[in-house]
């Protein structure tokens, strides 16, 4: 197949990470006969240095044209400046909406042999294998913003359209899993948690009903997915008690490294990005650890080409090297190769190597 892959390494670890992920689709275009155009471009802090833009028109316009886009991860003190417009978080908040991706999806499986790099009990751990469905582009993120000298405000709002096209998301990743479905809302206290737990049972009662719905607060939940994170299968909430519960759920993993995400929209396009940022502490020292991305653009074949056996090859792969021993610094353990840890590259080319071995 043909594709145009649009390639944003932005600041920090991203261009060291992306350069790994590339190398990961390279290798799959040439295995399977795929014509992969990737076209890089400047996004983030680099984009602000560059244009005083963090999100320049050029790389919005190669976006807009691109199946899909990989993205590294932005930010850094260098560009904390006060002009809110001018900060490369501001540049991601406009591509995604620019994108129309209102559904990001972040899958959370413990690896057996990772068990013990999470901070829980290694046995709270054993079949975990969720998604979470977090709203993106409405809530309280994006509505009106009230400020004096006294006090301020910020409006949290939700449309019925809003609801629903998320939920199909949802509804119709659990459907090809394991059939469940946990709605996460506040509907005790918040109004447009009470028009979100409406509109979800409805929803799912008319276009759903073969996969099991459940309600959930927010604050339980949080709970929950600590006390017994194997319960759940597809989660989907609202944008920011989304923000907090995954970063909650990816404490599961052991690390921010290991983790993908997929922002999608109504169409196939998609954002695909480790779920880490910029990590300015260990950034030019060749040690980030790069299968957050990789797994990422198992996430791009997936959800925006349709390869599924690519997809799963990756995983497969990296799976495989984590299982002989694969370890960065952020999960090396003692137990394993004496505590030695690969770099970026190393740990790149052990998982290029399993993926063209094959199974
Ligand atoms: P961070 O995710 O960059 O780092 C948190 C900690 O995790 C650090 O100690 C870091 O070294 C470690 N870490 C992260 N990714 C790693 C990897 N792949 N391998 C090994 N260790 C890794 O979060 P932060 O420090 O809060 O934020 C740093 C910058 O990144 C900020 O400017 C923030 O705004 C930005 N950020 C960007 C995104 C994004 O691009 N989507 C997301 C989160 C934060």
């Amino acid at each position: 197949m043909k594709a145009l892959i649009a390639v944003l390494p932005g600041d920090g670890i991203g261009p060291e990470v992306v350069a790994e992920g590339v190398r990961v689709l390279e290798a799959v275009a040439v295995r399977h006969g795929h014509q992969f155009t990737l076209q890089s471009a400047d996004f983030g802090g680099v984009a602000i240095d560059a244009v005083a833009d963090p999100l320049p028109q050029a790389t919005l316009d190669l976006c807009l044209r691109s199946d899909a886009i990989l993205l590294g991860a932005i930010g850094g003190p260098k560009w904390g400046g006060s002009d809110p417009l001018r900060r490369p978080e501001a540049g991601l908040l406009r591509l995604r909406r620019e994108l129309g991706v209102y559904a990001n999806l972040r899958p959370v499986a413990v690896h057996p042999a990772l068990r013990s790099a999470s901070p829980l009990r290694p046995e709270l751990l054993v079949g975990v294998d969720l998604v979470f469905v977090r709203e993106l582009t409405g809530g309280i993120y994006f509505g009106a913003k009230t400020r004096d000298a006294f006090s301020a405000s910020d409006l949290c709002s939700y449309s019925v359209a809003e609801v629903e096209r998320v939920t199909r998301v949802a509804a119709r990743l659990a459907r090809a899993r394991r059939g469940k479905l946990t709605s996460i809302d506040k509907s005790n206290v918040l109004e447009t948690s009470r028009l979100w737990r409406e509109t979800v049972t409805r929803l799912m009662a008319a276009e759903f009903a073969d996969v099991t719905l459940e309600h959930a607060l927010v604050d339980s939940a949080a709970m929950h997915l600590i006390r017994k994170p194997s319960d759940y299968d597809v989660i989907v909430t609202e944008n920011m008690f989304g923000d907090i519960l995954t970063d909650e759920a990816s404490m599961l993993a052991g690390s921010l490294g290991v983790s993908p995400s997929a922002s999608l929209g109504d169409g196939t396009r998609g954002l695909f990005e480790p779920i880490h940022g910029s990590a300015p502490d260990i950034a030019g020292r060749g040690i980030a650890n790069p299968i957050g991305t990789i797994l990422s653009v198992a996430l791009l074949l997936r959800h925006s080409l349709g390869l599924e056996t690519e997809a799963q090859e990756i995983e497969a792969a990296v799976y495989r090297a984590i299982d002989k021993g694969l370890r960065t610094a952020d999960i090396a353990s003692a137990d394993v190769n004496g505590g030695r840890a690969a770099s970026t590259r190393e740990a790149g080319e052990v998982i290029l190597a399993e993926l063209t071995a094959g199974a």
